[in-house]
């Protein structure tokens, strides 16, 4: 099983310029090669694969005077990034002709200066020595081991992020190794209110820290907006949102790590329902919260933790009437609003909690998975460990270090 360790790295000054360069780089080949499949495209012709990309946007391109300078950098991650943009094209065919399943996929989109940059090397582009890894053309890179590797890794991806910061993503081979069976099972609600709660009753709170950093964020977010574009006000302005905002990610996904760890750890079953975040961002009121709450980051948490360690993930359908149904009785109350935290059932008399009920019930329903199938029941969805041909540049780590 395929999986990512990353590591914070701290690259001198003149390696940073080096850096740039690369990311740069890889960049402008990136674009150039999409520019001309988009020319391609409007001109009705078929799309021609990596080679004769590979062969017009490196080999060709690095002889003529305008990209000359591309023979500058290691063309490893060059080859990549054209690689890349050969797999978000062949995604992308597939998810219009439908043969590929999940939602639309849409058309591989330019790079942008600004945002968080990347590059990968294959294994004849990186070297492990001592504690230190060297990377072609870039040099030895002091890097901080937070764990040790568990085997020699197949390639790693150098990532720069919105605030500065430098990390090695290394994609393993890991042995995934079975927890003890047990037979408990727990069926989790997610909320705004509280992050979680289980059909044990236990309500989890999302950490304080956090919510104290969005209200300094909204305030920062804020001055940003008044600044002038192009001044260097805003940049610095701009700078400080970044860092805020990876800091808030660190929080969040210590926080979701810890708590997807310890409901493997103690269930052999877990089951969620199945939200639909992507239709909820769309409502404005809502998509805020949902957003800083990290529910998508949490479900492949746990999909992922619960296929590494032998642990049953299920996941419900979201018509499923969780919070209707009294989970004492059965009977379907009709519908509630929001507001409505606590309620008593007209058929049984029993009092209820509306989210440890919603709980209770997403955790049965997992329970009878056969009996939902009919109405699109559970269903598996791939957990998203590390491509399987390492081809995501874009940083999305799962880490499975907590255990
Ligand atoms: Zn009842």
């Amino acid at each position: 099983m395929k999986s990512r360790y990353n590591y914070r790295v701290y690259p001198t000054s003149q390696q940073k310029s080096h850096l740039s360069q690369l990311f740069g780089c890889t960049r402008v080949v990136w674009n150039d090669a999409l520019n001309y499949c988009q020319e391609v495209y409007s001109k009705g012709e078929s799309y021609q694969g990596f080679n004769h990309l590979s062969k017009k946007f490196l080999k060709q391109a690095k002889k003529s005077d305008e990209r000359t300078w591309l023979k500058e950098v290691s063309s490893i991650p060059l080859q990549q990034s054209l690689k890349d943009l050969d797999t978000a094209f062949r995604n992308f065919f597939s998810s219009c002709n439908g043969t590929r399943k999940g939602p639309k996929l849409r058309h591989p989109r330019f790079k942008k200066r600004k945002s968080a940059q990347s590059a990968r090397f294959t294994k004849t582009g990186f070297k492990l020595k001592q504690n230190k890894v060297y990377l072609a053309k870039i040099g030895y890179l002091k890097c901080i081991w937070s764990r040790p590797l568990p085997s020699a890794p197949s390639s790693v991806t150098l990532i720069k992020d919105a605030a500065d910061r430098y990390f090695l993503s290394f994609v393993v081979e890991i042995n995934p190794v079975k927890l003890p069976e047990n037979t408990e099972s727990v069926g989790i609600d997610l909320g705004i209110l509280d992050f979680a709660t289980l059909s044990t009753g236990e309500k989890i709170k999302a950490p304080k820290p956090l919510k104290a950093r969005l209200k300094k964020l909204r305030k920062f977010q804020r001055k940003l907006s008044k600044k002038q574009k192009g001044s260097n006000r805003r940049e610095r302005a701009k700078k400080r949102v970044a860092k805020l905002h990876a800091k808030i990610k660190d929080i969040r996904t210590d926080f979701l790590h810890k708590l997807s760890t310890r409901l493997i750890r103690e269930n052999q079953t877990v089951v969620l329902e199945d939200l639909n975040t992507a239709g909820m961002v769309k409502n404005r009121k809502l998509s805020r919260a949902i957003s800083d709450l990290g529910w998508r980051a949490f479900r492949q948490m746990l999909e992922a933790k619960a296929q590494m360690y032998g642990k049953d993930f299920r996941v419900i359908s979201r018509w499923e009437p969780t919070s209707q149904r009294c989970s004492n009785c059965g009977e379907i109350g009709g519908k509630k609003e929001l507001s409505v935290r606590e309620w008593t059932c007209l058929y049984c008399g029993a009092h209820h909690d509306r989210d440890v009920n919603a709980a209770i019930n997403i955790k049965v329903a997992g329970g009878h998975s056969e009996t939902l199938k009919g109405r699109g029941g559970t269903h598996k969805t791939k957990a998203n460990l590390a491509a399987p041909d390492e081809a995501s540049t874009t940083f999305k780590p799962v880490q499975l270090s907590l255990f």
